[in-house]
């Protein structure tokens, strides 16, 4: 097991919705904590990046910088998700190993699986059938990041893990509705439909696929353990082991908003893939599980949400 205790640890992307759960988890420990604005540092730039990790001098590194976004963003940039992608995790990677950092955890996902994967997907699942195209661009990007972690750890006996997390979802996450993923996208329009009386409110697609939402607090927890007590190369799924259908989704954040309306399903708007659901036996072998229900996670993110929305006006 690795010991946090007194560790100068570097959180690269502190300012996102990961990074800042993170951040928020990391103060209750003994550890020193690092960080860098994009102001200062573009990690897709090689020299800057080994310029600074060379002063910097983390032992560990959280890996949650990442250029991130939903069903649309992906599918509208795609050269930006794998090119932003894949630059920062060889340059972080890379600079990590020349400055001698003890341990990295980078931050997957669970869109590097294949589209038809047998549902839960065990981690084994893993380049063994095409991706889903909707996010193929970040998923080959985020894929190439694993695959890294592991070669380093392979030749050069970095201690590299990576960690793939079902949805997330909690305060911090991006509510923009051009680019934004579906919970927090429909928290801001049940909340819109409600504000403006608005006699319905529109769901994209079917309703009918499955998601698993994982509260980012619990990934940053989890995150931290995996830091402490996981040391393979093989990545490893974070989730919950619930699932619900977009429907189901859109009905509850609908009763935590208080918007009584009807939902409109707008069908010319992807499904993306059907079901989307981790096997995460493996980390409950080691002892974590996620602890905060999705209607509890709802009202949370809401009450975040609503509290911004406020300052903004
Ligand atoms: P995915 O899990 O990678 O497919 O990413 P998303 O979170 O963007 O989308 C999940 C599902 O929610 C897809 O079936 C979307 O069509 C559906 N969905 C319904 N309404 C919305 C919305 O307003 N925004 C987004 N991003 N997805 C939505």
């Amino acid at each position: 097991s690795y010991d946090l205790a007194g560790k100068r640890v570097w959180v690269a992307g502190h300012r996102g919705m990961v990074g800042s759960a993170l951040m928020r988890r990391l103060a209750d420990e003994d550890c020193e904590l690092l960080t860098v604005g994009r102001e200062e540092v573009d990690l897709r730039r090689q020299a800057e990046t080994e310029d600074w990790l060379a002063e910097a001098r983390p032992e560990l590194v959280f890996l949650a910088a990442a250029r991130v976004g939903g069903i649309l963003a992906n599918r509208d940039h795609p050269a930006s998700f794998l090119y932003d992608n894949l630059m920062i995790e060889a340059n972080v990677m890379e600079a990590a190993r020349r400055c001698g950092t003890e341990k990295l955890v980078l931050l997957g996902s669970s869109c590097i699986y294949p589209k038809y994967a047998p549902q839960p997907i065990r981690e084994e699942a893993l380049l063994t059938g095409p991706l889903e195209p909707t996010n193929e661009a970040y998923a080959i990007a985020k894929i190439a990041g694993i695959k890294l972690a592991e070669s380093y750890r392979a030749q050069h006996g970095c201690r590299f893990i990576s960690a793939q997390p079902s949805n997330l979802y909690g305060p911090g996450d991006n509510f923009d509705p051009a680019s934004s993923h579906v919970l927090a996208a429909l928290l801001r329009r049940a909340h819109e439909a409600k504000t403006r009386e608005e006699p319905e409110m529109i769901v994209w697609g079917t309703g009918a696929p499955l998601r698993e939402f994982l509260h980012v607090d619990d990934l940053a927890d989890a995150l931290v353990f995996l830091a402490c007590h996981y040391e393979e190369s093989v990545p490893i799924n974070v989730g919950t082991g619930e699932e619900i259908t977009i429907r189901g989704l859109a009905e509850l954040i609908a009763e935590v908003v208080g918007y009584g309306g009807a939902l409109r399903f707008d069908t010319s708007k992807p499904d993306g893939t059907p079901r989307k659901v981790v096997d995460a036996s493996r980390l409950a072998g080691l002892g974590w599980r996620a602890s905060t229900p999705l209607a509890e996670g709802i009202r949370g993110t809401y009450a975040w949400f609503a509290a911004r929305q406020g300052t903004a006006r």
